[in-house]
């Protein structure tokens, strides 16, 4: 069968040069008779495979020198736990921005251990908007301030980060990770579940500020205390392996392309033919504020939920997979990450045209 076009918000597409490339050295990985799935991680064979991941994504990323690059495992979601066990050490307060769902679980799971005050909420607009933020009401003594920069499920993204002066900003980046360069200085921790922009599921990438580290609570377990992971290399037990090879992969295929700079011009470019169809439709509306508007999930109504539903019907027909909305807010979501290409977005765009006519 033909490859489809997966508009699935994650896990998602990867190239299909790496896949091809995976598929090559599926049974013998680099000339060592063996399966990366089959490797230790603890091997000759293993190390330049981490390692190279590690240093890809330092230079991908212009990561500073004074960041360490964490790969660890349990999703985004652990990292909710995670990362007031690790960084809520000073004052036990910290600021969040609800802006979606899951920043809204990571404020959940902050609350089992400190002071958390939310500063601003779109929850009354159903998250179709970044809330507007007033520094009055930052806590000036806060440990951390936390967004979640790109919110998957709604379509939204900060296209300004706050000023949180001293304060470290921290982010969950999950669905907006090496789709364009960032000024990773701007930020203390930035983190992210690897199936939607950078690899298979299993791996999370967590990017920390040295000097932030080293303060976990005393009860924090061992493997989410980020300085353990740090000082380990990501080994302080078994990786995740094979998604790491294949983020290495990824990253590769990145550079290949002209890197981030590359990327978000084809980004913008994706999203941009997307926005500008929505806009001029009678049928279909992009329902969120156009000015937050998120350049990797693109979310879309009809009028009706018939409507919605022969469409995500019949687009699965005609090979555009995975367009129905998250089941919490309905409609249509098309997430266009990295791996997308511009085709597939255009030939989209040319369905959804012949279907509002036939409609
Ligand atoms: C997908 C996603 C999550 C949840 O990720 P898991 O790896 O499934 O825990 C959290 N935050 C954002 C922004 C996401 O897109």
């Amino acid at each position: 069968m033909a490859r489809v076009y997966n508009f699935s918000a994650g896990p998602s597409m990867l190239p299909e040069s790496v896949l091809n490339r995976a598929a090559e050295e599926m049974l013998d990985c680099n000339g060592t008779g063996q399966s990366v799935l089959e490797m230790s991680h603890r091997s000759k064979a293993y190390e330049p495979i981490i390692y190279g991941a590690l240093d890809l994504f330092r230079e991908v990323l212009s990561v500073p020198d004074n960041y360490k690059i964490i790969f660890c495992q349990g999703g985004a979601s652990t990292q909710f736990a995670a990362i007031p066990l690790n960084f809520l050490n000073g004052s036990g307060k910290a600021d969040y921005v609800l802006s979606g769902q899951f920043s809204t679980k990571a404020y959940k799971e902050a609350t089992k251990y400190g002071d958390i005050k939310v500063v601003a909420s779109s929850k009354e607009q159903n998250f179709s908007c970044i809330p507007e933020l007033d520094k009055a009401n930052f806590t000036p003594d806060a440990d951390y301030f936390y967004i979640c920069q790109n919110n998957t499920i709604y379509g939204t993204r900060f296209t300004e980060l706050p000023d949180t002066g001293n304060v470290p900003l921290i982010a969950d980046v999950s669905s907006c990770f090496l789709s364009e360069p960032m000024d990773v200085s701007k930020y203390g921790v930035i983190y992210g579940g690897a199936q939607k922009n950078v690899a298979p599921a299993g791996l999370t990438v967590v990017i920390v500020r040295e000097d932030l580290l080293g303060k976990a609570r005393d009860y924090t377990p061992t493997m989410l205390d980020y300085k353990v992971l740090a000082d380990n290399d990501s080994m302080y037990n078994t990786p995740p392996c094979y998604s790491i090879y294949m983020c290495k992969l990824v990253l590769e295929w990145i550079k290949s392309i002209g890197g981030l700079e590359a990327l978000k011009i084809r980004n913008e470019k994706k999203a941009g033919i997307l926005y500008d169809f929505l806009d001029s439709s009678k049928m279909f509306h992009n329902p969120v504020n156009p000015k937050d508007r998120s350049m990797m999930n693109v979310t879309f109504v009809t009028e009706s939920d018939e409507l919605n539903a022969k469409f995500v019907k019949e687009a699965a027909e005609a090979g555009f997979v995975n367009l129905k909305g998250h089941r919490s807010v309905g409609g249509m979501r098309a997430s266009i990450y990295n791996a997308m290409p511009i085709e597939g977005v255009e030939k989209l765009v040319a369905f959804m045209s012949d279907f509002e006519k036939n409609n």
